[in-house]
């Protein structure tokens, strides 16, 4: 016997129950997950429509008291069963419960009343209607005559339904009485909520694309006409112009009647990216974001849905859009951390579209500057078309790139945040009136213990990450557990200058202010930032030359081109890159490579600082030559030599717990039962050890990681780690999640 969990409404966001159906025999072959049924649903057994979201052949129910699923009404082909498929696909990649992947894939649950708007229109001509209002108004039906006297005045004999009812006394009787006698009608339109104006955004024509851009355009178009069509990544340089390519290649997409989905880092959703698209490809255009309303998104989704919309840009969610007729999905910046959901279920964005591509016949192209390990892997083998733009657009040269190193500046007496080589290059700059901006990136940053005179970093011996400082002067390896204490000089060069990294951005604007007393300075970071608009007006401030400086964290990173912004200084290239996390190189490297890439985007030519204690890690010379191959060869080798995604798999298991004692045991015995089912399946164990914040909000939390050369075996471990949970009391009270990759 078969049964199906079966979801009765979707759309009305009721996904916390599903409830279970016979399947009958003579359906037995052709229900899937993803089609809609019809079931006889609650006491009075209502035919209620559902989606089947699980199929399987026992259930824990009594068999006698389940009902059958009466006929089944769609193919598996529609919108909702490809991303019902796709929500069992994250949940068996990811890890969670059905109901966490379903609203992963339909995040818009509550249905907002559509905006409406209700015109009465004339329906008689205008001499009977003239006559019937003699009539009117010689009788006593004052409100009759009252509003057929305004729509025969009214030059487009229309009136707005509210406001006839508000200021001239109609009533429904009266209303019924017009459309009686064929004198008037009500016409309602449903107006959506539109994000975007695409009447007030100048139209654009296409540009001519310049050599390169025409090779990249081709080499992708053959790659679809082409037989097996494989993803595509464009590898090109900050200002090489992806984004025209982008547009064109939209352009194909429209012409063949289909859809398509923009990604791009919420951050990067600035006004101008809006205007550019919208000025191309006016209102078929929609955008989705975190600052939109409620009632706004609802009404993004129902316009894709209905086909208003053909071009949807947003953020990681954006995925999701419910196209039926999905034609490509573009995903820019593809190598930004935001791709990756940071709550259950962990899925990352790039490998879901791959996914929601191939299921639904869609193509995929990914775009960056410095795009990741993973994804550069996969060109490399082929499994990628590879596709490059090594120049800037209009030959504009790339910044120059100059690298500091601080231990120079201690031994010269320089203790301030700023270098002699910035000092010098700043005050240049501001003489003749061009912008600096200054970039301290703090995310990531986990207290991580240093030498400033010999740019030794304290790192766990097994693990070759940072060690991160702790309460009472404990180092901790926030992957194994590791611990030991805090050295009282440096073990290389017996410096007494070890310690942690200070630096704040409210700081290097004191230091800064006094250095250059006459500069104009903005600052931006997550403290100046909180309130709404606050991002765009600072960065709008700073566009039209209202600051020389701008100093801010990796958000200044994204946004605007600025013409006048000729020097960026980095001025702790150390702080991401002695992160606890294996990541931590690459996402240097990205930072450093966007941060330069903002210098020079004008006519006047930039340059960029790089300020390390650790100028010959192989990072920092990547990042100064601008040599994304160097840096992807070196990092490579260190992933391969540790193991670590992409050369291996791993899977996170973290928990958190109010109490701790009770943490600490159900994280033993989990990884007991865990390094049980591991032996002998090429997967090493590690941990646990507590998060590099090891309490959250009263919780504590740990971690512990799993290495393995086979991405299938882990997700194998982690189906019976799911099942060993569930099924075991103890850990009741602990919040267990996963994080693969
Ligand atoms: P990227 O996204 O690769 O950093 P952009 O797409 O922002 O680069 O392009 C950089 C600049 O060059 C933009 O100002 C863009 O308008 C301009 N540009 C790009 N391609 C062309 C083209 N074919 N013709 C004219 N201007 C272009
Ligand atoms: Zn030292
Ligand atoms: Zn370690």
């Amino acid at each position: 016997m078969i049964f199906a969990e079966i979801v009765i409404d979707i759309d009305a966001g009721e996904l916390d129950r599903s409830f279970s159906y016979r399947v009958p025999e003579h359906l037995e072959n052709s229900v899937r997950v993803g089609m809609t049924v019809t079931v006889p649903f609650g006491r009075g057994n209502r035919e209620r429509h559902g989606y089947v979201i699980g199929i399987r052949d026992k259930t824990d129910l009594d068999e006698s008291r389940i009902k059958e699923i009466l006929s089944v009404d769609s193919s598996d082909e529609t919108t909702e069963s490809h991303l019902i498929r796709l929500a069992v696909w994250i949940r068996e990649t990811y890890g969670c419960t059905m109901n966490q992947a379903l609203r992963t894939v339909f995040p818009v649950r509550e249905k907002m009343k559509a905006r409406e708007t209700r015109q009465i229109l004339l329906k008689m001509d205008e001499e009977p209607a003239g006559r019937l209002l003699g009539k009117l108004e010689k009788g006593r039906s004052t409100a009759r005559a009252r509003v057929l006297k305004a729509l025969l005045s009214d030059p487009d004999h229309m009136l707005d339904y509210s406001d006839a009812r508000k200021h001239l006394g109609m009533t429904p009787d009266v209303l019924r009485y017009l459309e009686k006698e064929g004198l008037a009608a009500v016409e309602s339109t449903e107006q959506y909520r539109l994000p975007v104006r695409p009447e007030e955004i100048p139209q654009e024509e296409p540009k001519e694309l310049n050599p390169e851009q025409k090779e990249a355009f081709s080499g992708i178009i053959g790659e679809w006409r082409g037989e097996s069509c494989r993803p595509v990544l464009i590898h090109g340089v900050t200002g090489s112009g992806k984004t025209e390519v982008y547009m064109q290649l939209i352009q194909e997409v429209l012409d063949e009647g289909k859809q398509v989905i923009v990604l791009i880092p919420e951050i990067s959703l600035t006004y101008q990216t809006v205007l550019r698209f919208g000025s191309r490809f006016g209102g078929r255009v929609s955008i989705l974001n975190s600052r939109l309303s409620a009632g706004e998104r609802y009404d993004q989704f129902v316009r894709a849905k209905n086909g208003d919309v053909s071009v949807m840009i947003g953020p990681r969610s954006a995925l999701f859009t419910p196209f039926t007729k999905l034609g490509l999905i573009i995903m820019d910046e593809e190598h930004e951390p935001a791709y990756k959901s940071e709550s259950t279920p962990r899925y990352h964005a790039r490998e879901t579209a791959l996914k929601r591509a191939e299921m639904e016949g869609a193509r995929v192209v990914f775009g960056s500057a410095t795009p990741s390990m993973e994804s550069y892997r996969n060109a490399l083998e082929g499994k990628y078309r590879l596709v490059r733009l090594a120049g800037r657009h209009g030959g504009r040269p790339m910044p120059a790139v100059r690298v500091v190193d601080l231990r120079e500046e201690l031994k010269a007496g320089n203790r301030t945040i700023l270098s002699r080589t910035l000092q010098e290059e700043m005050e240049k700059r501001l003489r003749i009136g061009e912008q600096a901006m200054l970039f301290l990136n703090r995310r990531g940053y986990a207290g991580f213990v240093s030498c400033r005179s010999c740019g030794h970093v304290m790192k766990c011996p097994h693990c070759d990450v940072s060690l991160s400082q702790h309460m009472g002067g404990r180092l901790i390896c926030h992957y194994c557990g590791f611990q030991t204490s805090m050295p009282e000089s440096c073990p290389e060069c017996g410096s007494p200058y070890i310690g942690g990294f200070k630096a704040g951005t409210q700081q290097a604007v004191q230091v800064i202010q006094k250095r250059f007393p006459e500069a104009r300075i903005l600052r931006m970071d997550s403290d100046t930032t909180r309130t709404k608009g606050s991002y765009e007006a600072i960065l709008k401030s700073f566009a039209s030359h209202e600051a020389d400086i701008l100093i801010g964290t990796q958000m200044i990173v994204k946004g605007h081109d600025f013409p006048l912004v000729t020097l960026v200084g980095i001025l702790a290239a150390d702080l991401s890159l002695n992160a606890s996390d294996f990541r931590s190189a690459e996402r240097t490297f990205q930072l450093l490579t966007q941060a330069a890439g903002r210098a020079g985007r004008g006519n006047r030519v930039g340059s960029a600082v790089i300020q390390t204690y650790l100028p010959e890690h192989y990072t920092i010379r990547a990042a100064s030559e601008q040599d994304y191959e160097q840096f992807y060869r070196a990092e490579m080798a260190y992933r391969s030599f540790l193991s670590y995604p992409p050369a291996g798999h791993m899977l996170f298991i973290h928990g958190a717990c109010r109490d701790e004692e009770l943490l600490t045991k159900g994280m033993f015995y989990l990884a007991r039962f865990v390094r049980g089912i591991a032996s002998g399946k090429s997967a090493s164990v590690i941990g646990p050890a507590p998060e590099a914040v090891s309490k959250v909000k009263d919780m504590y939390r740990q971690v512990m990681y799993l290495k393995g050369d086979s991405g299938g075996r882990l997700l194998e471990i982690r189906r019976r780690t799911e099942e060993y949970i569930a099924i075991n009391p103890g850990f009741k009270d602990i919040y267990i999640q996963y994080d693969y990759n």
